[in-house]
């Protein structure tokens, strides 16, 4: 619906700060009526001065005569932020009052009793901050991450937010634009007047200018969209499938990458043959662990100082867990393989993996190989075993020559959290992990601005991305022979022109208001 529109002149208010009990609740009140809401609150005193904080006794405006008895909250912390250059764009008041929710309540109830000249109401969700965009204050890109920004709970999403904040990336698009529609103002003229006036420029010259300018952007948009795919990681986290045969070790060592290294931000339960599936801070980036179904399939082999395994049957139950884990594996960004030192009947170990798991590791992005159980035979054999393990299984897969396997054991680390032996290696892993995760997102040195584009943004640049090589078809024609078709040409750039827009709500971008309700259903009400 269309309240916003029609309602811009209302006088809004809101709490601000997070519900629930805490020292100090903020309640806000833009528009023309904040300081009438002021006066309502406060009838004896003149209003702080602009920008400076005042202490203030809030009185009931329904019953300003009763003595003391009509008092809301003493000592409040009142500033008057006025219009133009504020939060909103508009008159701004703030109430910093106690924050015991009866405070709160007593309040914001007589915030509407309070005479004002229009008519004053409890905000919309992201009221506040689409009053800021209508005035000018934040472009779009800057409102998407400050909704990100509200969102942030890891230290990476964070800086993904901030970087957004900035406002660098709307000057740039604006830029473009800008650069954009005067290329097509020039075309344009060429094709009204170059029959009866004099040009400086040739149409092939002014195209041969223009097609520069058009592959300068089209460049930078490549950056750009590479960086929108990197913050996607660290917005919505980076996926990583753990992968092994039964009783490698897998929950053991999930267990402990949670307990020691990782707090969980989400989770979520799966049966056996399921995934177990949680969100986990690991150093401030967020990530989905997903403990898979152990894989066993006919490839499954084990190395042996003794024997040479056996060939598992496998149920229908177990199958569907393997083809489950196996998209796993080629969905996630960081496959971790777990194989596992294991006894052997009659005496000796060996270490048991999965061949396809191997393969399907090599596939990912990136990948770690980690032999669990280390524990449970002497240095010498483990580093015989690992010898065995690294030429016969990782040398025979492509990707894996030369690759160092890390050892653990979660049962050591699982003592080590009791004080009784080693780390276990676990930590060496969760070190790995993050040199990983920084791998994979980051951004030459100069470009960490480009991790504030959002995945909208994302598509409306490849959409622009479509336009200009439209254009550059037609640009390029100029050569070939065949006449270019300037007016097509000038159309390509106008509709580029208007997709860049479209990321910062501003300009010719037609469709605002469906824009705008995409992006602010996700705000909450105080914003
Ligand atoms: P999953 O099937 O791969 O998830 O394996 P689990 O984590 O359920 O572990 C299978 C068995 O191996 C359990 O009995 C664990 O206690 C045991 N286990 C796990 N890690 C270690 C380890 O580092 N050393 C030893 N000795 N046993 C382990
Ligand atoms: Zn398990």
């Amino acid at each position: 619906n269309n309240t916003f529109v029609d309602e811009a002149d209302d006088t809004i208010y809101a709490l601000s700060s997070g519900a629930g009990k805490a020292g100090i609740a903020v309640i806000r009140i833009s528009g023309s009526g904040s300081l009438n809401v002021y006066s309502g609150l406060c009838p004896t005193k003149p209003p702080p001065k602009p920008r400076y904080a005042g202490v203030r006794t809030l009185l009931d405006p329904s019953s300003p005569d009763s003595l003391n008895s009509n008092i809301l909250d003493s000592d409040s912390l009142i500033l008057y932020f006025p219009g133009p250059k504020t939060v909103t764009g508009e008159d701004v008041l703030e109430l910093h009052v106690h924050g015991g929710s009866a405070t709160v309540k007593a309040v914001l109830a007589a915030i509407p009793k309070c005479c004002t000249l229009g008519k004053v109401r409890y905000a919309e969700p992201g009221e506040f901050t689409r009053r800021a965009f209508l005035n000018g204050r934040l472009d779009l890109a800057q409102v998407e991450s400050l909704g990100d920004t509200l969102d942030a709970v890891t230290e990476q999403q964070r800086r993904v937010a901030v970087q957004g904040n900035s406002g660098v990336l709307g000057k740039i698009y604006e830029h473009w634009r800008e650069e954009l529609l005067l290329a097509r103002g020039e075309i344009e003229a060429l094709i009204d007047f170059s029959e009866d006036q004099h040009f400086d420029e040739s149409p092939t010259e002014l195209l041969t200018n223009v097609r520069q300018l058009v592959e300068g952007i089209l460049h930078s948009i490549n950056m750009h969209k590479l960086g929108s795919q990197k913050s996607e990681l660290l917005r919505n986290g980076i996926r990583i499938a753990l992968l092994g045969p039964p009783n490698a070790g897998k929950s053991s060592l999930m267990n402990q990458i949670v307990g020691r290294e990782a707090s969980i931000v989400s989770s979520e339960a799966g049966t056996t043959r399921d995934i177990v599936e949680a969100n986990l801070d690991i150093r401030g980036y967020l990530c989905s662990f997903a403990d898979t179904a152990g894989i066993r399939t006919e490839s499954t082999r084990s190395i042996s100082n003794l024997d040479g395994g056996s060939t598992p049957v496998i149920g229908a139950i177990e199958q569907e867990g393997i083809r489950r884990a196996r998209q796993k594996a080629m969905d996630s960004d960081i496959v971790i393989v777990l194989a596992s030192v294991e006894a052997v009947n009659g005496g000796g170990h060996r270490i048991s993996y999965d061949m396809e798991t191997l393969k399907l590791a090599a596939a990912a992005q990136q990948c770690l190989v980690a032999v669990n159980k280390s524990d449970v035979v002497e240095r010498g054999t483990l580093e015989l075993l690992i010898q065995e393990f690294k030429s016969s299984a990782l040398g025979s897969v492509q990707g894996l020559h030369g690759a160092e396997p890390l050892t653990i054991s979660c049962k050591a680390a699982a003592t080590a959290a009791a004080g009784l032996t080693g780390p276990g290696g676990v930590h060496t892993l969760t070190e790995r992990l993050v040199q990983s995760f920084s791998e994979l997102t980051s951004l030459p040195g100069d470009m960490h601005h480009l991790l504030g584009v959002t995945e909208r943004q994302n598509q409306l640049l490849s959409e622009c991305q479509m336009h200009l090589k439209g254009f550059m078809t037609e640009a390029q024609a100029c050569g070939t022979g065949r006449e270019p078709d300037v007016v097509l040409a000038a159309e390509h750039l106008r509709l580029a022109a208007n997709r860049l827009a479209c990321i910062t709500g501003r300009g010719d971008s037609g469709d605002v208001e469906e824009v705008l309700g995409v992006i602010f259903e996700k705000f909450c009400v105080g914003k």
